[in-house]
């Protein structure tokens, strides 16, 4: 088995007396900051003024720019939107950073891709959570962590793989278990998870549902709570306990149909199809699509999002999660407080 490293495998004091920049104040952002300034770290912020900036300043945190908050750092982690990170980084990190610091990334797109191109006086690491910044935020507090990645790009250092580790413990990870990966592996199997399984296949297989129940006759509300609804009650048994905990919970009736129907439906036909998208990812055709599309001013992502928000789903579901408080919509959750 992989080796999984926690708390008592870490050496803080690579990361003590250390400088640490936080780029960007979003999702991973923020959760950065706040858990690092909590484990006693040095930590700034750098932002371009805006809705972050103010959070941020909220938060306690100087409203530096990300060239002030880069000069002198020891550790650079670069928390912006993947597309946006190669102009940064060209424009205000590189000519700011410090020989023998290191430039730190939570998604090895950019490294592995080569939309950033790093000195060879610096150590690059990458520290990936496996888990949305407001979890990574959210267990920090309970005493907890979400589980990370990392990784070492380059070591000029020679201490490139303990500073990540202690980086990695001071977000929380070494609590829940922290495993080490390359650049290249966490990308691909990071893209491929979204894209085949978690969210694109996700989304695929609920609304193929959905379609099917309701292009028979069925009602939507019905079909939505069969389709997407019960979802999260089943992800949750699988999350505790993996597949057997699921089917052990199920009807055997369930368990019967899930055996019998569940590989007519994702199927030898599907698996190919995932060894394209992996193909894919490989090869950098997704990538070299998504960085076209963003210098493009992406016409095809909003032409999509707009024909997936028009969905037929999308209106159900808002309906009926409005009638269900406890399941915490947080778009209605907005609308009572009066902020949209
Ligand atoms: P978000 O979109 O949530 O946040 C991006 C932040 O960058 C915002 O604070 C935004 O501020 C700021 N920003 C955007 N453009 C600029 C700019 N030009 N100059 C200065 N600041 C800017 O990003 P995520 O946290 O989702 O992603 C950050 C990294 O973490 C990515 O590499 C991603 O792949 C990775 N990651 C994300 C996960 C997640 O849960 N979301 C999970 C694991 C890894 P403003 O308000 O000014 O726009
Ligand atoms: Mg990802
Ligand atoms: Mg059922």
């Amino acid at each position: 088995m992989a080796k999984v490293l926690y708390e008592n495998d870490i050496q803080k004091e690579v990361l003590q007396n250390k400088k640490i920049a936080i780029i960007g104040y979003g999702s991973q952002g923020h959760a950065h900051a706040k858990n690092l300034r909590d484990s006693g770290y040095d930590v700034v912020v750098g932002l371009r003024p805006g809705k972050s900036q103010q959070k941020a300043q909220e938060d306690g945190f100087a409203p530096y720019t990300v060239a002030e908050a880069v000069s002198g750092a020891d550790v650079v982690m670069v928390l912006l939107p993947d597309e946006s990170q190669p102009k940064v980084y060209e424009d205000s990190i590189k000519p700011n950073l410090k020989a023998g610091s290191a430039l730190a990334f939570a998604h090895g797109f950019n490294i592995h891709f080569t939309q950033v191109v790093p000195p060879e006086n610096v150590d690059v690491f990458l520290v990936a959570p496996k888990g949305p910044g407001h979890l990574v935020r959210r267990t920090y507090e309970e005493g907890a962590g979400v589980p990370a990645l990392y990784g070492v790009y380059q070591d000029v250092t020679g201490t490139t793989k303990e500073l990540a580790l202690a980086y990695a413990d001071g977000i929380g990870a070494a609590r829940a278990g922290v495993l080490e990966t390359t650049f290249q592996e966490e990308t691909e199997t990071d893209l491929f998870g979204e894209q085949a399984v978690l969210c694109g296949g996700l989304t695929s297989l609920v609304k193929a549902g959905f379609e099917t129940l309701t292009e028979a006759g069925y009602q939507p509300e019905v079909a939505y709570f069969e389709c997407l609804h019960e979802m999260k009650l089943i992800v949750d048994l699988m999350y505790e306990g993996g597949m057997e905990n699921m089917r052990y919970s199920i009807s055997d009736t369930a368990q019967w149909g899930d055996f019998v129907s569940g590989p007519r439906v994702i199927n030898g036909e599907t698996k190919e199809r995932m060894k394209e998208v992996l193909d894919d990812i490989q090869t950098g055709k997704f990538a070299k699509g998504w960085i076209l599309e963003n210098q493009a001013n992406r016409p095809q992502f909003n032409a999509i999002n707009a024909k997936e928000t028009a969905h037929p789903i999308t209106k159900v579901g808002q309906e009926l999660r409005a009638l269900m408080p406890f399941v915490n919509d947080p778009i209605n959750k907005k609308e009572k407080e009066g902020k949209v």
